[in-house]
């Protein structure tokens, strides 16, 4: 099996220490708290006798199903314990810088590798979620490791989400086999859909309003500008202005879409995320302070200026792209 020695590797670390810490990326997402807890319950459950801590900031308010998170410990607490840092790509994105304290670090990722860090690294950035990964690792060990239907629903929210329910181009035959080990276990499905895309009444009167101002560029990149007033016209958080991405999805002839958040700081910062179909975009938010899936990438800007220049290289690369390949939608 690819890969089998680093986790065997991760899997010895895991016994030989009494306290493991874990860590995620910032402006958390279904993926890197169902991994951590996923990951966290699955030790519990072994080894009872182990001290597990997650110790991050307050989950997205559509996770708060998922929490809470374990209170703080003191600094020397750190010292002698393995760190295992989930679905984080770079140093600078994880949550809780105290993961430096830590005697060991191991990184477990499924993004492009843009730098690495820590002593034992397991990326497979094929997979379509860390969730996945951490189900790897319980199958790849399933006479050793204990599981239950707390953190199978853990790991499938992550599974899921990341996925876009399974629709992803990265979903292949291996994610289903993984998500039907967790079925197995015992997931409440109807509950954990209707906690994850059930919409306000205000929120879909908001999705009106982004449809109206939507627009697209000459070669069909899809962008919105949610500026700070209509985060406030509509009593916006920024983790809910930053969903609308996900209203672009499905215009046909537009491969690629983008959402630019207006976060309303000091520097003007513009939080971007990307998506396409067909066509690979990482490369367009890497050049722009930013990075992640071939797919689904995120970058920041400082200043409207910046849009343009971002949305002309978006439509070059979209224009290229139609002009050398057939068969996109
Ligand atoms: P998002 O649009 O925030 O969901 O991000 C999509 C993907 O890109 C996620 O996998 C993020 O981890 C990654 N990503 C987002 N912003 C950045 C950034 N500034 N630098 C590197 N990767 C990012």
């Amino acid at each position: 099996m690819k890969n089998l020695e680093i986790m065997t590797t991760i899997l010895e670390k895991i016994k030989e220490y009494d306290r493991i810490m874990l860590f995620r990326h910032i402006r958390n997402d279904g993926d890197c708290v169902g991994a951590t807890k996923g990951l966290k319950r699955i030790i519990q459950l072994t080894w009872p006798e182990k001290e597990v801590y997650l110790i991050d900031e307050d989950l997205a308010k559509y996770l708060d199903f998922m929490g809470p998170e374990d209170e703080p410990v003191a600094d020397d607490l750190y010292a002698d314990a393995l760190g295992i840092v989930l679905d984080t790509a770079s140093e600078s994105r994880i949550s809780n810088k105290k993961y430096t304290l830590c005697k060991e670090l191991v990184k477990i990722d499924h993004h492009i590798p843009l730098e690495n860090y820590g002593s034992y690294i397991w990326v497979e950035e094929e997979k379509s979620s860390a969730c996945e990964m951490v189900v790897k690792f319980y199958s790849a060990f399933r006479d050793q490791l204990k599981i239950d239907s707390e953190a199978a629903t853990y790991l499938y929210t992550g599974m899921v989400t990341d996925t876009g329910r399974f629709r992803y181009s990265d979903v292949d035959g291996d994610t289903l086999r993984h998500a039907a080990i967790l079925l197995d276990v015992g997931v409440d499905t109807e509950t954990l859909y209707a906690r994850l895309y059930l919409e306000a009444f205000e929120y879909l009167k908001f999705k009106a309003h982004i449809y109206q101002k939507m627009q697209i560029t000459e070669n069909g990149v899809a962008y919105i500008f949610v500026d700070c007033d209509m985060q406030k016209e509509f009593g916006l958080s920024l983790e809910q202005a930053s969903a609308v991405i996900g209203n672009l999805d499905s215009i046909r002839g537009c491969i690629c879409w983008i959402a630019f958040i207006e976060t309303g700081d000091e520097q003007n910062t513009i939080r971007v995320r990307l998506r396409s179909r067909f066509v690979h975009i990482n490369s367009i938010a890497e050049k722009y302070r930013g990075g992640g899936h071939a797919s689904a990438s995120g970058a920041t800007l400082y200043g409207r200026e910046e849009i343009d220049a971002l949305l002309r290289d978006a439509d070059a690369h979209v224009k290229n792209y139609k002009e050398n390949n057939e068969g996109w939608l």
